[in-house]
């Protein structure tokens, strides 16, 4: 487990999905296995983020800096975040309740308040980003004052003859009033997901969860179990 957190984003949306996939995350992520249609999306998903960060041509990329040193991430941020007035930060690190997480784009404004853009490939807005959205939020808020916290996605393609064509493509909608409702509701899954990592790996069936929200990356590992045990 890495010095300085138990959680991250991912690992949290892991562990609302399945207790077991938590566990293998934190201790054996080794055995986690992506088909080649999820790194497709992946690499999509980067691309267009890299697209939006275009946006901020003055953006301080803390990854390309610290790179896999993202304990040090939270530091970082905070030293660029005390000594600009205005600054633009992408993959800043913020640190509370054990959870560590990277906001894809925070824009320090003049009063110290920030605003937060977190960019999702998707079209829509589902539930998982949502929940995504939620656990930034209440980490960044107890380490900062949010002016805004939007979720930036893909805008629907207009037809090429409307006068729309040649909007952006981004799509941005502002969270912020919805978002601390679920503070509550996230400190329970920290408290529960934390004594979890506490135990031996869950022994969880598979089942319909293994495919919702995401189809899960270690599938083929807890299938084994299955195959080993309907051989006694
Ligand atoms: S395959 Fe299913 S049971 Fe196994 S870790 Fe993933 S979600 Fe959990």
């Amino acid at each position: 487990m890495p010095q300085g957190y138990i959680l991250t984003k991912s690992k949290y949306i892991r562990g609302l999905q399945c207790d077991r996939a938590l566990w293998l995350d934190v201790f054996n992520p080794k055995l986690a296995r992506y088909s080649a249609e999820q790194m497709r999306r992946f690499d999509q998903g980067r691309e267009f983020e890299y697209s939006f960060k275009a946006t901020f041509p003055d953006g301080v990329d803390i990854s390309a800096q610290l790179k896999r040193d993202t304990g040090a991430y939270p530091v970082l941020t905070a030293q660029l975040l005390d000594t600009h007035d205005t600054v633009d930060l992408f993959e800043a690190g913020f640190l509370y309740n054990d959870v560590l997480v990277l906001a894809d784009v925070v824009h320090r404004r003049p009063d110290g308040s920030l605003d937060i853009y977190e960019v999702k490939s998707g079209s829509t807005l589902s539930d998982t980003y949502r929940r995504d959205a939620a656990l930034q939020h209440y980490v960044i808020s107890h380490c900062r004052q949010i002016n805004t916290f939007n979720i930036v996605h893909k805008a629907r393609t207009a037809p090429v003859d409307s006068p729309d064509s040649s909007s952006s493509p981004f799509s941005t909608i502002d969270l912020t009033a919805d978002l601390q409702a679920a503070h509550t509701e996230i400190e329970h899954h920290i408290a529960v997901m934390k004594d979890i990592l506490t135990h031996g790996e869950p022994a969880t069936p598979t089942g319909q969860h293994c495919l919702t929200p995401y189809p899960c990356p270690y599938q083929h590992y807890c299938a084994q179990g299955i195959r080993q045990m309907s051989l006694f």
